[in-house]
């Protein structure tokens, strides 16, 4: 589905608006900080600590955007992790808190950073929860309960399954909607790609087809790539779903990586887009392989949805997908698919983003596992890690450091078959 060269199949790689390449790192190189992986992690850390003044190298093993970050369904959702009231013992009702508003400060971060740089990426506000069941319209009440208490600065509303129809989705799936017009969706690649020529002109140097392979570990670590090296104070590991646990396996035993899968469909006529999602806004159901979906500037359905713990892709996204689309609406049944494409997300045990350093060399910082909820959660991370690393400040870092992220049992091979139990007995929970 795609090379070592080349994006994905995806929609937004036929539709991105910077046509950019960057050499590969071919030389010794000295840094203050050296950031691996070029997805929203990595690439906004480069421009938190540019911005600091620090002297920053970008290496990236594909292209920059080439992982979850040009690939995902375009969401950009307020809040970070998941059940955030897990976390009362470790930090106090202060400290959740105070994630909690950091969930809302991350879409924030995006929007400001699209706006003062002018990025054109299709920034659309608007988004809903959907529930499906009577349980989840309980839960869309609490959540709103919730971002009331926190003074959520946006306008949200509950809707019945019959206003639901009427101005998000025109479907009988759904028992309840929480409507936010502070989140929404766009285009990612474009914004990523936005992102770094910021990141270039803050003078990052950025090196593509450039993976790290080897990581020596010191005061001042050594970044090895196959035909270069950079001599550093500080790394961030930035990659995510698709960090290699041989490169770092502490690390790798904390992040699982699962497929997500999207699919563009043909552009759809306007009167349709406005009878399917008036408002077009983005929305998500509240299951545990949920489906996400939205309507682009060019009028397809961006539909996402299915999971997977094995690496290996569905044989036809599209056939795998299309009965999804069809049950939310049957009056699709004939929709053609244009580009269907999927990518890695990684997931930690406690679904909070991971932010923190080696044990065995604190000199590495590293920042993963956002699970589907990475477009905001990446740009909140790179500013909490530029904010430690700077020692402006390390009391938001601290929380994130405090909270113990469980290692997933079984060791590298049998890691994602557990998972893959465990997500079952989620599904068939829900069944009840
Ligand atoms: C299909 C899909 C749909 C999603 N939908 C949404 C959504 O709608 N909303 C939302 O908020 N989130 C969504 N997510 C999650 C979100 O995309 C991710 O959480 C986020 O993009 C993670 O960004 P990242 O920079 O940490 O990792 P990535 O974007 O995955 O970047 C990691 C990078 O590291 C590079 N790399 C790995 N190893 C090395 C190495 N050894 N040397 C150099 N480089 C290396 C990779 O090539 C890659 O480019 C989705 C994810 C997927 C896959």
């Amino acid at each position: 589905m795609s090379s070592a060269t080349e994006h994905t199949s995806s929609w937004y790689a036929a539709t991105r608006k910077i046509e950019r390449t960057w050499p590969p790192l071919q030389e010794a190189l000295e840094a203050d900080i050296c950031i691996v992986g070029a997805g929203f992690t990595g690439v906004n850390s480069a421009i938190e600590l540019a911005q600091r003044g620090f002297k920053v190298a970008l290496l990236e093993a594909r292209r920059v955007g080439w992982g979850a970050s040009g690939r995902n369904g375009g969401e950009l959702i307020r809040g970070i992790g998941h059940d955030l009231d897990q976390f009362h013992n470790t930090l106090g009702e202060e400290g959740v808190m105070a994630l909690k508003k950091m969930g809302t400060e991350a879409l924030e971060i995006v929007k400001e950073r699209i706006q003062t740089h002018q990025i054109d990426c299709d920034l659309v506000l608007g988004y809903a929860d959907l529930g499906t069941n009577a349980k989840h319209r309980k839960a869309l009440d609490e959540e709103l309960e919730s971002l009331h208490a926190i003074n959520y600065p946006h306008p949200l509303r509950i809707l019945e399954p019959s206003e639901l129809k009427q101005q998000v989705v025109d479907s009988d799936f759904y028992t309840g909607a929480l409507v936010d017009e502070g989140s929404g969706h766009l285009h990612p690649l474009n914004l990523l790609l936005g992102e770094v020529q910021v990141a270039e002109q803050l003078g990052v140097k950025i090196f593509e087809q450039s993976a790290v392979i080897e990581l020596i570990k010191g005061d001042r670590p050594l970044v090895k790539t196959a035909q270069g090296s950079i001599h550093c104070d500080r790394v961030i590991l930035a990659c995510n779903g698709y960090l290699n646990p041989d490169l770092e396996p502490w690390l790798g035993g904390k992040v699982l990586p699962a497929g997500s899968y999207v699919v563009a469909t043909e552009p759809l006529p306007d009167a349709l887009c406005s009878q399917l999602m008036p408002g077009r806004k983005a929305v998500a159901d509240m299951r545990t392989t949920l489906d996400y979906y939205r309507i682009s500037q060019d009028n397809r359905l961006i539909f996402g949805g299915l999971c997977t713990y094995t690496g290996r892709d569905p044989k036809n996204i599209a056939a795998a997908l299309l009965p999804n689309i069809e049950k939310v609406f049957p009056q699709l049944d004939k929709v053609k698919i244009d580009y269907q494409w999927g990518g890695m997300l990684g997931i930690g045990a406690n679904r909070l983003p991971q932010i923190g350093q080696l044990p065995d060399c604190p000199a590495i910082y590293f920042a993963q596992a956002y699970a589907g909820h990475g477009v905001n959660a990446t740009h909140l991370a790179a500013k909490v890690l530029a904010e430690k690393i700077s020692t402006e400040n390390d009391q938001r870092y601290a929380l994130f450091a405090k909270v113990n992220h469980m290692t997933f049992p079984g060791g590298r091979h049998l890691r994602a078959p557990l998972l893959a139990t465990g997500m079952l007995w989620h599904r068939i929970k829900e069944l009840f």
